[in-house]
């Protein structure tokens, strides 16, 4: 029987009680021989923040020479509650705590190395945890050390990747290993061996390496809930849960707002055709979301909607642009220079509209800018991607979007659709969004 990766979130892993009940579905699937990756700690109460958050927050702290104890006091006081309710001894976590205090001392570093080494131990604390529950209800299990991860990746601290050629390093030393491997997600190591992250939310990226390394029949992620649905519940509240989508498919809603799974988890998994079951660990009985290498079909041509709200139109206009080659390059350039993510982009001849998610150069890239086009910038806009496998040759899509979208007074800013042709994304104010999402869900899904 093929093996499986079950991957397990914060919120999962938030109290004694979430870890003992994931620990009943680790032992449930026992034939199978799970490779479990676990998040850091989440959060259990409202108003309580994540370790990982603790952890940055205390690493900026400690960086900048200003006091951290309470900081560093919070974290250790949630992990020993957990650690004494579920009636293990501190000794299980003691060598990774000391590695964390040692990692704080070591601050003539750059800043995103240091954050990088704190922010990986919320991760590897977490599945010291997991692996102890484990062996004490019975099942030999070893967590493994970020040493033996072979998690190779490059230098772009907080957004690591693993290039090409590396991925089959992964675990590599431990394919034979009999007892239940407990892998610390999130976590990579740079070549010459700093300690680098996946980005926010990568225990999924982990979990897909993972299950890609090893082949498996199939990658679990375990969150908070049934799977992935066809709008963001929190404005449609019976919006239905999506069945099957296609790898094509979540890639588009995973970019563009679905929270349920990183985008970057899905590149490992479709390469070696490897379907990804996203489900419940507070409910386990029910069914989740299926992602896999098929064009499933089904009966509605637009499956689901997705939307980011928060950011950032800028326009680029310049009448140089009219058969100069090189052009957009020069221009794209601008906002690799400042390590900015371009989202969406709509051209003309002469102009150029394209989205970003963060702010925080926003001023140097629009300066820069000018010397060679007319800029803005405009804040609060809200990209929507209406995504459908049934949208490659299906005439009449966007006439339905578009007019939907015009009979509810949406003013729509910015229209792109990406080559797969499963995707129409567009822009509005944030204030329409809402107004936007209703309407094209009654219209075309529901
Ligand atoms: N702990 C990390 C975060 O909060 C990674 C993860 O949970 O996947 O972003």
């Amino acid at each position: 029987m093929g093996r499986i990766v079950m991957k397990f979130g914060g919120t999962s892993v938030a109290t004694a009680e979430r870890i003992l009940s994931v620990v009943e579905i680790i032992l449930a699937a026992g034939e199978k021989r799970p490779l479990v990756v676990v998040s850091a700690v989440g959060v259990s109460e409202k108003g309580e923040a994540k370790i990982t958050d603790q952890l940055e927050t205390m690493a900026s702290l400690a960086h900048a020479g200003k006091p951290y104890q309470p900081n560093l006091d919070a974290i250790r006081l949630k992990h020993e509650k957990i650690i004494k309710e579920l009636g293990l001894d501190w000794d299980i976590i003691s060598p990774a705590w000391d590695k964390l205090l040692a990692a704080l001392d070591n601050r003539e570093r750059p800043y995103c190395e240091f954050l990088d080494e704190v922010f990986s131990f919320g991760e590897r604390l977490s599945s010291r945890i997991m692996a102890a529950v484990l062996e004490k209800k019975g099942r030999p299990a070893r967590c493994v050390d970020v040493d033996e991860l072979g998690i190779v990746t490059d230098e772009d601290f907080q957004d690591a990747n693993v290039p090409a050629g590396l991925e089959d390093k992964v675990l590599d030393g431990l394919r034979e290993e009999e007892r239940t491997l407990v892998v610390p997600g999130f976590v990579g190591k740079t070549p010459d061996g700093r300690i680098t992250t996946l980005g926010r939310g990568g225990s999924d990226y982990t979990a897909a390496l993972v299950g890609a390394a090893f082949g498996v029949e199939e990658i679990q992620i375990w969150t908070d809930v049934s799977g992935m649905r066809c709008a963001d519940p929190r404005l449609i509240q019976d919006a239905e849960r999506l069945e099957y989508i296609s790898f094509d498919e979540a890639k588009e809603l995973a970019s563009f707002g679905a929270r349920v799974l990183h985008p970057k988890t899905i590149e490992p998994a479709m390469r070696k055709d490897i379907p990804v079951n996203i489900l419940n660990s507070f409910a386990p009985e029910l069914p989740g979301t299926i992602i896999r290498n098929e064009r499933i079909k089904h009966g509605k041509v637009i499956k689901a909607l997705a939307s980011k709200t928060g950011v950032i139109r800028v326009d680029i206009e310049s009448t140089r642009m009219l058969g100069a080659s090189g052009y957009l390059a020069r221009l794209f350039e601008v906002f690799a220079k400042y390590d900015t993510d371009v989202d969406v982009v709509a051209t003309s001849e002469v102009s150029v509209s394209l989205t970003v998610n963060n702010s925080r150069n926003l001023d140097k890239i629009v300066e820069e800018l000018q010397e060679f086009a007319d800029v803005t910038a405009d804040r609060n806009k809200t990209v929507i991607c209406v995504v459908g496998e049934g949208m490659r040759h299906t005439p009449g899509v966007s006439g339905k979007v578009f007019s939907t979208l015009g009979t509810a007074g949406v003013n729509v800013e910015m229209i792109s659709q990406g080559s797969s042709e499963i995707n129409i994304t567009f822009m509005v104010d944030d204030k329409d969004a809402e107004r936007a999402i209703k309407a094209l869900y009654y219209a075309c899904i529901s």
